[in-house]
């Protein structure tokens, strides 16, 4: 049996976060009494008229042109029709030949290097209603009935899970950046099909494909895809790979997936242009306008941080990840060399930065990175002024307090809303250079540790480390260690 390789692809429904609904003037959230937000449009009450969400268009456009597609200038809406209880009109207002984007392409930092997965489409569809099943009964909420949903379908570029996983997690990034939608798998913002089949390795033939339904989140998508190979690598070793395409669901409890029913070909959707929705017609200069609104994107904005600050390709990455994060960096990095040239002065910061800026924005960001814990976050965003860090870790870069008491006054930052060099000296933090004071205490901590003393001058270099130990704590964590550590070796080489 020759080895195999999987074919995945995605469909991937994006909720769009518009204050209305796609085709009526109903609140668009998901958190209002049942049946409480809708109206004869959304409810397809015949011979109500839907009339189209620009804002939507536009957002489906954005995303198009961020993903890389080609746009459809001339587009329209299509009548997808089929029967199911949570959808009154009998049909779905979706797009068939004519989606706003078309083969685009993502690139995605996998395990360091970069690859790129195309885009088949993006078109803009409204959503179903749900059904609440409780006991033997099912109940029909239609509040979800009509909100704006962006379909992207890929190519089947991935060629394993983590591959899919990444691009899906990169899309959110792409939403979020966007600010179109919150993309939160859990929350049914952002919902996956992923399509797989295997095929021997050197071959270039597709087989039929296995569409897995029901993933929900990021994990769930690596685990359905890995459950799936397995599953099919069984057939293929049995000699009985799939001869049909099938529909699975992803059963998160039992972790496996299970069959559900044949796929409907495309022609049982009878689709047909929407007769209520004229052409959508995107002008030159509309298209124009909409491309200038589109703010820097993750890809870019990884790669301008490396360059601008310095920074490696795993701290940009990691700041990237939390577009509020990345923003604060810069604000921090900017009050930083404020403050540096206010103290050391223009000249002096700015050759300090021209040598060593990788290292102190490396500083700022692991600072930012570990320090500010999610917990620190409230609705409100970061809660101590960029101003007020930069300075913070202008006196830490400079030696005036150490680590630990970096980390104090950031709580009490936190807390109190004091500036750092108050709450320095109000807490008492700062590091105690002054070599007369450490003097004294290293020569008793040299007296009172003789047999130590004496395995440093045999050459046990790890034996200092102790002592420098016993002089932070009889200045209770505020000498400054780089002094002590020179201090100490002067009086032992004495
Ligand atoms: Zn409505
Ligand atoms: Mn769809």
């Amino acid at each position: 049996m020759p080895a195999l390789e999987p074919i995945i692809g995605l469909e991937v429904h994006v909720q769009l976060k518009t204050k209305s609904k796609m085709f009526c003037r109903c609140d668009n959230r998901d958190d209002q009494p049942p049946n409480s937000a809708i109206c004869p449009i959304c409810t397809g009450q015949p011979g109500a008229l839907p009339l189209p969400n620009a804002q939507a268009i536009d957002w489906a456009i954005m995303a198009s042109l961020a993903l890389g597609c080609r746009i459809n200038q001339e587009s329209k809406f299509d009548r997808k029709s089929y029967f199911y209880p949570d959808l009154p009109k009998g049909y779905q207002i979706s797009q068939y030949d004519q989606p706003f984007g078309l083969a685009g392409q993502v690139t995605v930092p996998i395990d360091g290097e970069w690859k790129a997965f195309r885009i088949h489409r993006l078109h803009l569809e409204e959503d179903a209603g749900k059904l609440v099943h409780s006991g033997s009964s099912s109940l029909v909420d239609l509040n979800r009935a009509g909100t704006p949903l962006m379909e992207i379908v890929t190519e089947p570029d991935f060629r394993s899970p983590a591959e899919a996983k990444a691009f899906l997690q990169e899309l959110r990034l792409v939403m979020r950046y966007l600010d179109i939608s919150d993309a939160d798998m859990e929350k049914g913002h952002l919902r996956c099909d992923a399509n797989i089949s295997l095929r021997p390795v050197g071959t270039e033939e597709l087989h039929p494909k296995t569409e897995i339904k029901n993933i929900n989140s990021f994990r769930a998508v690596e685990r359905a895809l890995a459950f799936e190979i397995k599953r099919q690598s069984g057939l293929w070793e049995d000699g009985h790979p799939p001869t049909i395409q099938s529909t699975r669901g992803w059963d998160e409890a039992l972790q496996q997936t299970t069959e559900q029913r044949t796929k409907e070909e495309a022609a049982d959707y009878r689709y047909f242009p929407e007769p209520d929705l004229p052409p959508i017609i995107t002008s030159d200069e509309h298209l124009e306008h909409l491309r200038s609104s589109i703010p820097e994107l993750p890809f870019d904005r990884r790669a301008r941080l490396t360059k601008m600050y310095g920074l490696s390709a795993e701290l940009s990455s990691s700041l990237v990840e939390d577009l509020e994060l990345s923003a604060y960096f810069e604000q921090v990095v900017s009050e930083f060399r404020d403050y540096a040239a206010t103290e050391i002065g223009n000249e002096k910061a700015n050759a300090l930065w021209a040598d060593e800026k990788g290292k102190d924005t490396g500083l700022i960001a692991n600072w930012l990175l570990n320090k500010i814990s999610a917990e620190h976050r409230t609705t409100h965003g970061l809660p101590v002024p960029a101003r007020d860090v930069g300075r913070l870790l202008w006196m830490l870069h400079q030696g005036t307090i150490n680590a630990p008491a970096a980390q104090t006054v950031y709580e009490q930052m936190r807390l109190t809303k004091k500036g750092p060099h108050t709450l320095v000296k109000e807490l008492g933090l700062e590091q105690v250079s002054d070599t007369g004071a450490l003097e004294a205490i290293i020569r008793e901590v040299i007296a009172n540790n003789a047999p130590v003393v004496a395995d440093v001058r045999a050459g046990k270099a790890a034996a200092s480390q102790f002592l420098v130990g016993q002089v932070m704590k009889a200045t209770k964590g505020k000498a400054n260690p780089k002094v002590v550590q020179e201090l100490l070796r002067q009086q032992l080489a004495a």
